[in-house]
């Protein structure tokens, strides 16, 4: 009888346990992927998942196989393709969402009970979320102690190579009719297709995650400390979407940047390692916190004046905000589904500062517009940005939108880039043209309000309101 391998969040061969324990079983593998509604990730993410399964598909081809997609709710669809094919073993890489472990919990047991032999592995984190705790084996609520406890446990485990040889099991006729075809995966936007900018910017799959992590060790390590906040610089690893699902894993950077570490200073190196601490720390939150995503980990901000500005939301989502910093990233995360990092918290800050717009509706517009989107690191950074979370900025810390890009984009390239009406402006104005004389508008052919969206709010009298609303809260 054949072994199921499930995949979910780890479209790759190499380094994934569930696949080489699966292969080492003996048993010839069928390799499946469930189209769950209860599972599946926002618009931008699910465009990458169609590329995800397309690439996984490919490389299991070219090794005799392929890779089985169905749809429905899992804990049916799964039960009856192991009944359907009379497997005896399911092999899967844990996940960690409260949504994820729930379902995968539940069907362990029914299939157990059945006597099916079902094994599960790490592969997603450096380090299991329930083994990074205090001493009195509480969750970690300070970054700087959780990673420096992370770091106490030592380097996680070596990656698996790819197993040496797959074999392959057939689908039966009784199941074969239900798997889809590419055209019927219905995960890429139809009408309109606002796809092609994603296209444009990046390509599923496990080459290509190593193809960037190999670029960035030679190229940008050795300057990542420094040069990390320049988004016009594009110096970080661009690997968060193959994080995401699984292409590449924490483990696998870990030891290739460990392996460089010669080349690179202790402090870039370590910079760009507690980085992936973040990504660590957030998942333990989540497993910490189901409803990370939802409700304040500070409940005195229940009671926070939140407004209700459809039109202000609006034009922070659209990149239409007259702060050219903030438009430049909002544009390029709709064009790319991606956004620099310091520019992500520039626009959160101003979403939930300069706009005082709840941080959950910020959460809901990247959950469905970021390739990388994962409901851990966008809930903990929102919740971080909006002062809100543990360990977090502080609320009356207001970020300057136009401080901030004279100083990360002092030359104003990455705002040419995704606001061009903002193109012809000296750099000395382009930060904010509403405060450049007449004359320099009028050679660049620049009216705020006409070519170019004028400021939605005076920054001065949005940081006030804001300190207002702050200062109203019950301690
Ligand atoms: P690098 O600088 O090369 O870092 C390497 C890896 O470390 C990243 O790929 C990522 O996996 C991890 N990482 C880096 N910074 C963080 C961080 N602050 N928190 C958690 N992990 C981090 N990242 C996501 O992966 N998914 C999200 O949904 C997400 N939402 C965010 C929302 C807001 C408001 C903010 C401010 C940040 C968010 N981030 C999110 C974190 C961060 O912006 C991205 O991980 C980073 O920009 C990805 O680019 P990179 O791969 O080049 O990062």
């Amino acid at each position: 009888p054949p072994a199921l391998v499930w995949f979910r969040e780890d479209f790759r061969l190499a380094d994934n346990a569930a696949l080489t324990d699966a292969a080492q079983s003996g048993a010839p593998l069928l390799c499946l992927v469930i189209l769950d509604d209860a599972s599946l990730p926002g618009a931008a993410a699910r465009w990458w998942l169609d590329g995800a399964i397309r690439a996984l598909d490919t490389q299991l081809q070219s090794r005799g196989g392929r890779l089985h997609v169905f749809r429905g709710p899992s804990r049916e669809v799964l039960p009856r393709i192991v009944r359907q094919t009379g497997a005896r073993s399911v092999f899967w890489n844990r996940r960690y969402d409260p949504n994820g472990r729930e379902t995968d919990a539940a069907i362990k047991t029914e299939l157990k009970e059945a006597g099916i032999t079902v094994r599960s592995h790490a592969g997603a984190l450096l380090h299991e979320p329930w083994t990074v705790r205090t001493r009195s084996g509480t969750p970690f609520q300070v970054f700087t102690a959780f990673w420096r406890s992370a770091r106490d446990l030592g380097d996680p485990r070596p990656p698996l190579p790819e197993p040496p040889a797959l074999t392959f099991a057939d689908l039966p006729p009784a199941c074969a009719h239900a798997g889809l075809t590419p055209d019927d995966y219905a995960l890429r936007p139809a009408k309109p297709d606002w796809a092609q900018g994603l296209r444009d910017e990046w390509e599923p799959g496990e080459e290509t995650a190593h193809d960037l992590l190999g670029t960035f060790l030679t190229e940008n390590l050795a300057t990542y400390a420094a040069s990390r906040d320049f988004p016009a610089r594009n110096t970080s690893s661009r690997l968060s979407p193959f994080l995401r699902f699984g292409h590449i894993t924490p483990g696998q950077i870990w030891h290739a940047t460990a392996e460089k570490a010669g080349t690179a200073s202790q402090t870039d190196t370590a910079k760009f390692l507690a980085e992936l601490g973040w990504r660590e720390f957030a998942w333990s939150l989540l497993f910490t916190h189901d409803d990370l995503a939802t409700r304040n980990l500070r409940p005195a901000f229940d009671a926070m004046p939140w407004r209700n500005d459809p039109k202000a939301l609006k034009a922070w989502q659209q990149g239409r905000t007259g702060y050219p910093l903030v438009d430049a990233g909002m544009r390029q995360l709709w064009h790319t589904g991606w956004m620099h990092n310091r520019v992500r918290m520039v626009v959160a800050s101003f979403l939930v500062k300069h706009l005082l717009i709840d941080w959950r509706e910020g959460e809901r517009w990247f959950a469905d517009t970021l390739v990388d989107h994962d409901p851990a690191s966008n809930a903990t950074n929102w919740q971080w940005n909006a002062g809100t979370g543990v360990d977090a900025a502080p609320f009356f810390r207001v970020m300057n939108p136009i401080l901030q890009s004279r100083k990360f984009d002092p030359d104003g390239s990455y705002i040419r880039r995704w606001v061009p009406e903002l193109a012809p402006l000296p750099d000395s104005a382009i930060h904010a043209p509403w405060e450049a004389g007449e004359d320099t508008l009028r050679h660049a052919g620049v009216i705020p309000g006409e070519t170019c969206p004028a400021p939605i709010v005076d920054h001065r009298e949005a940081r006030e309101r804001a300190l207002a609303a702050w200062r109203s809260l019950k301690p």
